[in-house]
């Protein structure tokens, strides 16, 4: 069984979906971690994440990998353990970016098939209800005002130790947003049998509780 979870940043996609993987013992892809790790190796290369031929010269001879350690995924970059220095603020707007290549999306999508098919797995993402895995069980689409997901950012920044401001937080979100939905290739899109669930007014318990009831329900 595959489980989607898709919406835009912010909306508690990870929070949520790692909560569901414990409760049914399904296997948690967090797909924007790896367009996060191929954004991190251009930065490193100094590549204009927008030059597509670049970028996919860079991108042949780079090895992304997922590998499930101590119950929690880890990104792998060409060996290195990059799970910590993808989250870095600079390497979301890069990601974004990145992520609008056809060529990236194809590779990360290839990888992200391969895993979801071995195993009952929940993926959360931008496409994956719409074009990773049309055929998923059960498809989400996780929302909530940019306010509140700009709120719930900047506190994770913060406990984190990051400089930024809330009001800087909801306008990268909201360009993010942007970028991602209008994007050409695999926007980001409500699939139209996914199951909207507007997270503004919801504590974590609820929205895993409803959901989890909503997955129970098919299993049966
Ligand atoms: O989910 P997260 O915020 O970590 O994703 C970072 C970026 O990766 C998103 O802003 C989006 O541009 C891209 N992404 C995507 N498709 C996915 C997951 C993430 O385009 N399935």
């Amino acid at each position: 069984m595959n489980i989607a979870i898709d919406g835009p940043a912010g909306a508690g996609k990870s929070t949520i979906a790692k909560r569901l993987a414990g409760a049914l013992g399904f296997l948690y892809l967090d797909t924007g971690a790896m367009y996060r790790a191929v954004a991190l190796k251009m930065l490193n290369c100094g590549i204009d994440v927008t030059d597509e031929k670049r970028v996919k010269a860079e991108l042949d001879r780079t090895v992304i990998d997922v590998r499930y350690e101590n119950g929690g995924q880890k990104v792998y970059l060409d060996g290195v353990d990059v799970s910590e220095n993808i989250r870095e603020h600079r390497v979301s707007k890069a990601a974004s970016d990145v992520s609008a290549l056809p060529c990236v999306r194809v590779k990360m999508v290839e990888l992200q098939r391969e895993i979801a098919c071995k195993r009952d797995t929940i993926l959360d993402g931008r496409d994956i209800g719409t074009f990773v895995l049309p055929n998923a069980e059960v498809k989400f689409f996780l929302t909530a005002t940019s306010d509140e997901r700009a709120k719930r950012r900047y506190a994770e920044l913060v406990l984190k130790g990051a400089n930024c401001t809330l009001e800087g937080i909801k306008k990268d979100i909201e360009q993010r947003d942007y970028n991602d939905s209008h994007r050409e290739f695999a926007p980001l899109k409500k699939a139209s049998d996914a199951i909207e669930v507007d997270t503004t007014d919801m504590s974590i318990e609820e929205v895993t509780g409803y959901m989890l009831d909503i997955v129970n329900g098919k299993k049966q």
